[in-house]
């Protein structure tokens, strides 16, 4: 998916109305994702849809693929939770999001109210926190999405982490979106929708680094390299990158600049970040 948003600068003009559009759904554990038409409601109360311009995929994404936890299992249904897009309309007593909007999805999401939300321990909302075993919309407990199967019934397609990005249009509870900066180039956002903030996130909040630490980061994936980033950002004197993969350091070099080391196991190759 690929366009900027300029060219809904003069409305959606679809507020109120399913919309029918294009999904990747998935009919079964590692099964093949199949380009389907469907339909999306519009949002209900606290609720937003939104116009999805880009999206990537995420090892998340091919867990619940896969069905590796049986728990997780419910299809057909759309994967998908970084993504970047614009809002199309809101449902009722959304009042900070306006059709436009240049947001990212969030899969742990924050009601902003909650006794977890106001702590300053946790971001785990007691509502919209991760959730990989919800499968539709916390306001009612159904679907927004639906599809014809192969036995020419409609039926619901399942919500997937809060979020549900591999399609055209979807719908989120508002406390899962954040607004961006219109200058902001989306294709760019999308990567804060996940890796990006879990990566910086793991250096900044969870190891909370601390100014002139060494700091080893294992697997030099986005995460990885993003964990070596928020390293930088917090002040690390020395960051340390190791990986079985060789090829990793050239992705790596297009986010952060870094230096091979002598090898000192045959299997793992050690870069530092400059
Ligand atoms: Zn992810
Ligand atoms: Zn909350």
């Amino acid at each position: 998916m690929g366009n900027t948003g300029k060219e809904y600068a003069d409305g959606f003009h679809t507020a109120g109305k399913v919309i029918t559009c294009k999904a990747a759904v998935v009919w079964g554990p590692e099964e093949p994702f199949v380009i389907e038409e469907v339909q999306v409601e519009p949002p209900q109360k606290m609720e937003v849809r939104i116009k999805i311009l880009f999206t990537s995929i995420c090892h998340t994404d091919l867990g619940a693929w896969k069905g590796l936890n049986e728990m997780q299992r419910a299809y057909p249904r759309i994967l998908g939770h970084e993504a970047a897009g614009v809002v199309e309309s809101v449902g009722e007593g959304v009042e900070d999001l306006k059709e436009g909007d240049h947001v990212v999805p969030i899969f742990n999401g924050e009601c902003g109210e909650c006794t977890h939300c106001e702590s300053p321990m946790t971001n785990l909302c007691a509502r919209f926190r991760v959730d990989p075993f919800k499968s539709v919309m916390a306001g009612d407990g159904r679907s927004r999405f639906s599809v014809i199967d192969r036995a020419g019934k409609r039926r619901p397609v399942y919500h997937f982490l809060n979020t549900s990005t591999f399609t055209e249009f979807t719908v989120l509870d508002y406390a899962c979106v954040v607004k961006i900066n219109p200058i902001a180039p989306l294709q760019r956002m999308c990567l804060l929708s996940c890796g990006i903030s879990t990566g910086v996130g793991a250096a900044w909040n969870t190891a909370n680094v601390k100014k002139g630490s060494t700091v080893a980061v294992f697997g030099l994936g986005a995460v990885g390299l993003a964990v070596a980033e928020g390293a930088r950002l917090r002040g690390a004197s020395e960051i340390i990158g190791v990986d079985i993969n060789l090829e990793k350091f050239d992705k790596g070099m297009v986010l952060s600049s870094m230096k091979r080391l002598d090898k000192f196991d045959e299997n793992l190759n050690v870069f530092r970040f400059k």
